[in-house]
């Protein structure tokens, strides 16, 4: 009896917790997985819930934790890794394969190389790039059961998949939770949960690369909004030229293939914030055929040359900002 009055007081207790300031908004921002975060729900307030999950998943993750499943990986060349671990290397390297390898979760040692990880920048000698460009192929990395090994020298990152999956996991914790109103911003992985409580879109920005405002606004229900944008982390090299953290596997350089942004949005988190990354690395002629060849998500890219070029399947939901010095161009 004494048992079921206490359990009883608990589920009342979280459910009071949870719904004490339905229905009203709640905001929180805070820092996780190495960026800053913020979280909007109407009804019940998940913040704790969401930065819990932000926790959990970066100690899973995390390239600089030497105890994360991938720091282990790295240090070891091997791992038993939990089933999400494993699902999500899994996941990237069939991105990787869909993206002809411009995504490849073995970058790592080229992340490090170049300072991205330590803040120390520098730009590796000619024989240190070549090194690099040897220790890249994520066709190397054997899944085997729960048993995740890598070749001697090899090094795994999913920082590129790494928020999309946070927000695969935030959405359905927030839906599970009964909210059907939110949006939630985890370090350029943005994921909303239907519409505002009005039933209207939710409004996301699309940043532009060259300055504080934004290129335009994208509107979406449901829907996640993931960018990859060489302004995200960068230094300037003593020729002047900025160098990016999104590294080009192919040359174990900062990718420089005319764009400055690539935004993705879909329905999966993961895909989407795989192939903003790949996409920024292709560049637009690639990224263009590709979406053409596989379709199920659409892309907002930011040249260099100053253009905005928005999928057709988005375009009436896009705008460009009043007085924007970029031209919109349509790919359909
Ligand atoms: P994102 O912000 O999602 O584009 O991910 C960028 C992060 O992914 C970088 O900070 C690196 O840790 C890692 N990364 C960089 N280049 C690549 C690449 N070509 N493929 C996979 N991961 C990458
Ligand atoms: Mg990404």
């Amino acid at each position: 009896m004494i048992k079921k009055i206490a359990i009883l007081s608990a589920a009342v207790f979280t459910a009071l917790a949870l719904y004490a300031c339905a229905p009203g908004e709640h905001t929180s921002d805070f820092f996780a997985m190495d960026t800053y975060m913020s979280v909007k729900t109407y009804g019940v307030d998940a913040a704790e819930t969401v930065k819990g999950e932000a926790e959990r998943l970066e100690s899973l993750f995390s390239v600089t934790d030497d105890v994360s499943e991938i720091g282990i990986l790295n240090a070891n060349g091997r791992v038993e890794a939990s089933d999400e671990t494993i699902e999500l290397i899994e996941r990237a390297l069939y991105i990787s394969g869909m993206t002809d390898g411009a995504l490849d979760i073995t970058v790592y040692p080229a992340v490090r190389a170049w300072g991205f990880t330590t803040g120390e920048y520098a730009v590796p000698s000619p024989e240190k790039i070549e090194e690099l460009r040897s220790l890249i192929d994520c066709t190397k990395v054997t899944v085997d059961g729960n048993t995740v090994s890598v070749p001697d020298g090899y090094m795994v990152d999913l920082g590129a998949v790494a928020k999309g999956y946070l927000g695969d996991r935030v959405r359905d914790i927030l839906k599970n939770a009964g909210i059907t109103s939110a949006i939630a911003d985890l370090g350029g992985s943005i994921v909303t949960v239907g519409g505002k409580p009005d039933g209207s879109p939710w409004r996301v920005a699309i940043r532009d690369p060259n300055g504080d405002g934004s290129v335009g606004v994208i509107e979406v229900k449901d829907k996640c909004v993931v960018t990859s944008g060489g302004y995200e982390r960068y230094f300037t090299d003593e020729n002047g030229v900025k160098r990016w953290h999104i590294i080009d596997p192919a040359t174990a350089e900062p990718a420089d293939a005319g764009l400055l942004s690539a935004t993705v949005v879909g329905e999966d988190g993961v895909l989407c914030d795989g192939l903003s990354t790949a996409l920024f690395v292709m560049g637009a002629e690639k990224a263009e055929a590709m979406w053409r060849k596989e379709g199920g998500f659409e892309m907002i890219l930011v040249t260099k040359t100053g253009d905005v070029l928005v999928t057709d399947g988005i375009i009436d939901s896009f705008s460009l900002s009043e007085g924007s010095p970029y031209e919109l161009k349509v790919i359909g």
